[in-house]
């Protein structure tokens, strides 16, 4: 394995995932509904297939679904997007990220990120040779710290890449820090490349704040999205990044040569989906904020600190009551001992002492699956 790389190893999902599969626990570790999504759209894609739409689709995504990327832009957001020269189709938000970066980077560059980040920016970002310069977000109120964002501009400073709805600590940025962000990047003359797959998981009325919309901001920004978390069909693996042509052309030119295209027949499913009603996308988010309640309350309820999350379905808990003191140790014990598991937050951060003993659980899970997992690690106490 190439320097590079060294230290990436096998991401902590697959690692718990394994885990919760071996000692049949319950999986609150890698974030994936275990209910389906819309019928429409499952039953659109079985359509695709029948309709023999199984071979390579358009480099740049099928015209349909650029159409609909487009036109949810504009209906969500009141953003005007070209869907033919400043949309593009990748393999999940994964390949956005990493050909983002691939395509903006040389070697040396610098990335601005924040950590706890999601675990594929920080392997993009080395893949890409780049560097990586964080803030830290801190449990509980994970609000941005100027003096250390200001820190970790440069002048080699390329791009900014944000995420919110933020994974893992279910924090949705407020206007003012995205506000914030933008003019730093502004000053630095950086790109910013949002990560806002989770958008339409949003609670209690907050506001997603798409970085395109910000006053000057469209034409430094790239905006990532996926159907995988507004849909609940995270293994279909359809991304999109939409922004300026020119960048845009940019990141087609990596991932023609990283998959070319993908998921041919889930295409033309997820632009029905992306034209779905506004009830459905309200009802998605309602009914995850009824199953963040619900095990926000049952851990508050066996004593743990939790990050009420306004996005998203992670929460973060310090698992420290319950005996932790290393969130990693803690998480690889966790299936064997209670049946449940979790995602350490220690390894999405440089600073692993800003999360020594939280751990990250997923709550797109059914209702009795939730209660049964507080039920088991109440017995930890
Ligand atoms: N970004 C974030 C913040 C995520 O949580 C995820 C999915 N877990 C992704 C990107 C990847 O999305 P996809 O599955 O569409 O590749
Ligand atoms: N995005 C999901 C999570 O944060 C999992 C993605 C993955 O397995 N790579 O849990």
């Amino acid at each position: 394995l190439v320097q590079r790389m060294q230290g990436f190893g096998s991401t902590i999902f697959a690692e718990m995932t394994t885990l919760a599969n071996e000692h049949g626990a319950l999986n609150l570790g890698q974030g994936f509904p275990d209910t389906e999504g819309p019928q429409e759209i499952l039953d659109a894609a079985k359509v695709a297939i029948d309709a023999g739409r199984n071979q390579y689709p358009p480099g740049p995504g099928v015209p349909e679904l650029l159409d609909a990327i487009a036109a949810h832009q504009k209906r969500f957001y009141d953003l005007d997007v070209d869907p033919r020269r400043e949309v593009l189709v990748t393999v999940g938000a994964t390949e956005a990220i990493a050909a983002t970066i691939l395509a903006l980077c040389e070697p040396g560059d610098e990335v601005v990120t924040f950590e706890p980040y999601y675990d594929s920016y920080a392997a993009s970002i080395a893949l890409a040779g780049a560097v990586r310069r964080t803030s830290v977000l801190r449990f509980p109120d994970f609000a941005v710290d100027e003096e250390s964002l200001r820190a970790a501009f440069s002048s080699r400073t390329r791009l900014v890449l944000l995420n919110t709805p933020h994974n893992p600590t279910g924090k949705v940025f407020t206007r003012a820090e995205l506000e914030l962000i933008c003019a730093l990047a502004r000053e630095h003359d950086a790109w910013v490349v949002t990560d806002e797959v989770y958008e339409h998981l949003v609670f209690d009325g907050l506001e997603h704040v798409p970085v395109a919309t910000l006053p000057g901001m469209w034409d430094r920004t790239l905006t990532i999205s996926s159907a995988g978390k507004t849909f609940s069909v995270t293994g279909w693996k359809v991304g999109w990044v939409s922004g300026p042509a020119a960048a845009v052309a940019a990141v087609r030119t990596v991932k023609q040569f990283v998959t070319y295209v993908g998921s041919g027949p889930f295409q033309p499913a997820v632009a029905l989906g992306l034209g779905l009603d506004d009830a459905v996308y309200a009802g998605l988010s309602r009914s995850m904020s009824a199953k963040r309640d619900l095990l926000v309350e049952a851990l508050t309820g066996i004593g743990l600190d939790v990050a009420v999350p306004g996005g998203t379905y992670f929460v973060v808990a310090d698992a420290a009551p319950l005996g932790a003191t290393d969130a990693l140790e803690f998480c690889r014990e966790l299936p064997g001992r209670a049946g449940v598991a979790g995602v350490p937050v220690s390894v999405f951060h440089d600073d692993e002492d800003a999360a020594r003993t939280l751990v990250r659980f997923a709550f797109c899970k059914q209702d009795d699956v939730l209660r049964e997992a507080a039920r088991r690690l109440s017995r930890l106490r």
